[in-house]
């Protein structure tokens, strides 16, 4: 299924996108696709024939894909390329960070500039929502705790994440530095999460190409792994880090402005489009 939240921020509505990929209004049958709910939400829209839900008029705005995200875990460095572009080494173990929660935005809404940013950048990535609690889970049990997966844009201020000193987490958690979604597509319709095509691109350049087969740390093992520190909850989000062909990447270094149009997208997971403004 491609599950959905559809209306205006904070007040979406759970949805679904039918066989013919019309949008579906789920909210006569549950309250949300969020937190610890999500499970029984899941359930509930499985147990629907899409067809008899009302048709959503027009194309409303998308929200995030899940709500009351707990935790929303990223995973850095996580393909040789990308560390290779970023002048640094593949660590030997996945190196985790936090991005702030109040950072998710729907997946087409516009994207804020922070203010002093002068190195804004774009990063896709396929993100993991988990299902199920998992504490302490071994690789071959993991994906068992995945509800499915989604398309985020790691948006990035690579000045606040590496010059200012401490933690990542400065130039991962602007607001709207968290685009998630369109869908939450479930696990069952993503047989092999390590072999989805993906990319993205700035005013129509396709900068970003890349494919889930060249992740250093695969899905499952990023599950257990992160379960060893910290247990996961249903609707925690684990971004798994980025292919190739970021902004500071290029040569010389190529930033966001704002007017900019960020498009990008995985395979079987849909298209994300955002347009860049100056924080207020
Ligand atoms: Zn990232």
């Amino acid at each position: 299924m491609k599950l959905l939240r559809f209306g205006p921020r904070g007040q979406e509505r759970p949805g679904m996108l039918d066989a013919d990929g019309q949008l579906r209004d789920l909210s006569a049958h549950l309250r949300d696709f969020a937190g610890p709910d999500l499970p029984e939400a899941i359930k509930t829209a499985a147990s629907v024939d899409p067809a008899s839900l009302p048709l959503v008029d027009g194309t409303p705005r998308l929200g995030p894909c899940v709500g009351q995200v707990g935790k929303f875990v990223c995973v850095g460095l996580n393909y040789s390329d990308h560390a290779a572009e970023s002048g640094m080494e593949v660590p030997p173990e996945p190196i985790i960070f936090f991005k702030a929660t109040s950072a998710i935005c729907g997946p087409n809404d516009d994207v804020e500039i922070p203010r002093t940013s002068v190195a804004t950048d774009w990063e896709v990535e396929l993100a993991v929502v988990i299902g199920k609690t998992a504490k302490y889970v071994s690789e071959e049990d993991a994906l068992d705790h995945v509800a499915g997966y989604c398309v985020v844009n790691d948006v990035s201020e690579r000045d606040f994440q590496i010059k200012r000193h401490g933690q990542w987490v400065k130039g991962k958690s602007a607001d709207t530095f968290g685009p998630t979604g369109p869908w939450l597509v479930t696990r069952d319709e993503v047989p092999d999460p390590q072999n989805l095509d993906m990319y993205l691109e700035v005013n129509g350049h396709r900068y970003q190409k890349g494919t889930t087969r060249t992740m250093v740390y695969g899905v499952a093992y990023l599950v257990s792994y992160v379960s060893q520190f910290m247990s996961l909850q249903p609707g925690d989000i684990i971004s798994t880090g980025t292919p190739p062909g970021v902004g500071m990447g290029q040569t010389p270094p190529s930033y966001l402005k704002p007017g900019d149009v960020m498009e990008l997208g995985i395979q079987g997971l849909g298209v994300q489009r955002q347009v860049t403004v100056a924080a207020d």
